[in-house]
């Protein structure tokens, strides 16, 4: 079924700002809606996709953090938000017809399974999307980071890096009309360069276990399936 695929497990990595569309806050069930509808051919194509989800659209910990609250508070609540954006992208995956299953890293057991590894395992081999919520259930982390940790305990072929842009630059390519792209890039490459791809503790950890990512441009509809196909829709960086 998935011939024509390069990648058959894949984690996909969605910050909260993918939901918020152009509203630039909170869920715009349009943008999930046809979030749903990509992800809906790849996974009826054979591909089994688990999904890591940001909570920046609504709530950042260190932007709570630096308006007085304690950190690890903020942080908690950044999480929390991680939940509410699970539940809108599972919403959206049933009115598709895609199966999928929510486990969070911080209990919650009336709106989701917890995380457990061997389980989640069990849903891709059986086609649901498995959606992953709260993080990594600790404070002072990010979702990135939970994104590559994941990929690496589900044994993934590839984390995909989703993002407004197609692709990792030298420099801003909004600010800078001269930036150029990678179409291939290293780890070591990136943390010497100060590029702004994932946080330093996200990518040393895909560096240190040889995880393989695209980051592409979530924004033109159908580049999940063709990133997966392997075709070159964004920057491959590798260990
Ligand atoms: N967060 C956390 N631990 C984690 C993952 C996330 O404390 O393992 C908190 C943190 O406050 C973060 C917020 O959850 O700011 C939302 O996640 P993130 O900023 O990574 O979301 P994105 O930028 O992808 O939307």
């Amino acid at each position: 079924m998935t011939e024509g695929y390069k990648y058959k497990r894949v984690l996909l990595k969605l910050s909260g700002e993918a939901l918020a569309g152009d509203l630039g806050y909170g869920i715009d069930p349009k943008v999930v809606d046809d979030l749903a509808e990509q992800i809906g051919q790849i996974v009826n194509d054979g591909v089994q996709l688990a999904v890591v989800i940001g909570g920046g659209n609504i709530f950042r910990g260190m932007a709570g953090s630096a308006e007085g609250m304690d950190r690890s508070q903020a942080d908690y609540i950044g999480m929390l938000a991680t939940v509410m954006n699970a539940l809108a992208l599972q919403d959206a995956f049933e009115r598709h017809g895609i199966f999928s299953r929510v486990q969070s890293a911080i209990t919650m057991q009336e709106v989701s399974e917890p995380y457990i590894r061997r389980r989640a395992l069990r849903h891709l081999e059986k086609g649901r999307v498995v959606i992953l919520a709260a993080g990594t259930g600790n404070p002072y982390f990010t979702t990135d980071t939970t994104a590559a940790l994941r990929a690496c305990e589900l044994d993934v072929d590839c984390l995909m890096k989703a993002t407004k842009v197609d692709g990792v630059y030298d420099s801003d390519p909004k600010s800078n009309p001269d930036a150029t792209r990678f179409d291939t890039i290293t780890y070591m490459e990136v943390l010497a360069q100060g590029l702004n791809v994932m946080d330093a503790t996200a990518t040393s950890l895909c560096m240190d276990n040889d995880m393989e990512m695209i980051v592409f441009d979530l924004t033109r509809k159908g580049n999940i399936a063709r990133a997966l196909k392997g075709e070159p829709v964004g920057t491959v960086v590798s260990a």
